[in-house]
């Protein structure tokens, strides 16, 4: 769409719609809390749409009410098929008069290219706080928002051969300068303490999304929100963070007193009745920041009996080579200390990582096996190639007969859990895109 394109504003400027899914939910709750904070923008309207029903009515109806309409997409990089066919679905059901339909995320901001041809109009390039009131700005102003500081577009009709324009990426955001949530429309989720990660493990898309480096939301300002979260009675607090101990830090050594800041000033705001959830869903524990003392915190003031721990292999080699930055022995540790100190330990698993051998597979069993001994229950994945990591143009993860069937073994006695036979399969269909 084109300026020129743009119909004219009538008493209806512009509504957004959400193509609002389970998965991506909690990144439209931030996109929604960035609107409605900027005075400018807050008073457009916004719908979410679940399902391609939903985003059809939603769209039907702004238009009848002389609206032009944002659509906003986002999905992570295993939803692309499914994303892309109900954008389909929408746009064979609706009009396009006066619509808009914009896609962020990791997936698009990885595979702009990949993402127009399926038919979208715009990509939004990075964090999209400051770029969707920048796109909605652009609406109102009845200007075409290609070209904005991260957006990509196509440079024509046809979005087989069409060239790509693209400029640059979006600005990346302080945490405290945008809300967690949603307070107008009453959508809310865990806080967002921490993004981007320093870590870089050569498997995983955050690195590379959001940054090598940790930003932090800070104490006064997570303080702020429980405060609010507490005044509408929410019972659970839980935290977004790529590694819980790092709250606070900005290099690989926890920071425990900064840690013990935002937990008894968390505790402080929602008393004793109420839950704080911490190193568990959805964030986890890099398993070398286990110890007595970062334990000792979190018995102290959290109210999870389990901690999430990343361990992924059972082989140093595997480990090295996808740049975890712990070995197999820090894994034990952790998970020794947890059980010791009466927590759970879920250890998070990734299975036909890219070069791994029968030896790794091997040790990978065993680790399980003693881990599971200790009393720890394993989370298993399968390893996809992930858009914009290192591993990308890896061969997807596949499981052997061996190690199909000593998780099925595990899994009979409840000591394992997770979808990598899903996993196994999105793998394949992932890698065959690719190679399309
Ligand atoms: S897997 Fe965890 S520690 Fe590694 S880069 Fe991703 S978020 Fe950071």
């Amino acid at each position: 769409m084109t300026a020129a394109e743009l119909p004219t504003a009538k008493a209806c400027d512009l509504t957004v719609v959400w193509a609002y899914r389970r998965t991506g939910k909690f990144a439209f709750h931030v996109l929604t809390g960035a609107l409605e904070s900027a005075p400018d923008v807050a008073h457009v309207p916004i719908t979410f749409g679940n399902g391609v029903e939903a985003v059809c009515a939603a769209i039907d109806d702004a238009q009848r009410r002389g609206c032009r309409v944002l659509v906003g997409w986002s999905f992570y990089s295993p939803d692309f098929a499914e994303m892309t066919n109900e954008l389909r679905a929408v746009r064979a059901r609706t009009s396009s008069h006066g619509v808009l339909h914009v896609v962020g995320g990791v997936h698009a901001s990885a595979e702009p290219l990949q993402t127009l041809r399926a038919g979208f109009d715009l990509v939004a390039i990075g964090e999209g706080e400051m770029l969707v009131r920048e796109i909605v700005r652009a609406i109102l102003r009845s200007e075409s928002p290609r070209g904005l500081e991260g957006t990509a577009w196509l440079d024509g009709d046809d979005a087989k051969s069409a060239p790509m324009k693209r400029n640059g990426k979006a600005a990346r955001v302080q945490l405290d300068d945008f809300p967690p949530c949603a307070p107008a429309h009453r959508r809310h989720g865990p806080i967002e303490i921490t993004r981007g990660c320093i870590y870089a493990c050569r498997f995983c898309q955050t690195p590379f999304f959001a940054g090598a480096n940790f930003r932090h939301r800070s104490v006064e300002n997570v303080r702020e929100w429980v405060r609010y979260f507490v005044s509408c009675n929410f019972r659970d607090y839980r935290f977004l963070t790529p590694t819980s101990m790092s709250y606070g830090t900005h290099t690989e050594q926890p920071d425990l007193a900064v840690v013990e800041a935002l937990l008894a000033t968390v505790r402080g705001e929602i008393g004793p009745a109420r839950k704080l959830w911490f190193g568990t869903f959805p964030s986890e524990v890099r398993p070398e920041h286990v110890s007595h003392e970062a334990l000792r915190l979190l018995s102290r003031y959290v109210d999870n009996r389990s901690l999430i721990l990343g361990g992924q292999s059972g082989s140093d080699a595997m480990l090295a080579h996808s740049k975890r930055g712990h070995d197999v022995a820090a894994i034990e540790r952790g998970a020794a200390l947890c059980v010791e100190h009466g927590f759970v330990p879920h250890v998070d698993f990734l299975f036909g990582m890219p070069g791994e051998t029968a030896d790794d597979v091997q040790q990978t069993l065993q680790l399980m096996d003693r881990l599971v001994a200790q009393g720890a229950r394993v989370h298993g994945h399968t390893f996809l190639p992930l858009p914009g990591t290192p591993f990308r143009r890896a061969a997807p993860g596949a499981l052997t007969p061996e190690l199909r069937q000593h998780l099925v073994r595990l899994a009979s006695q409840g000591s394992v859990y997770g979808q990598w036979e899903q996993q196994e399969t999105t793998a394949k269909e992932m890698a065959a895109r690719r190679e399309a």
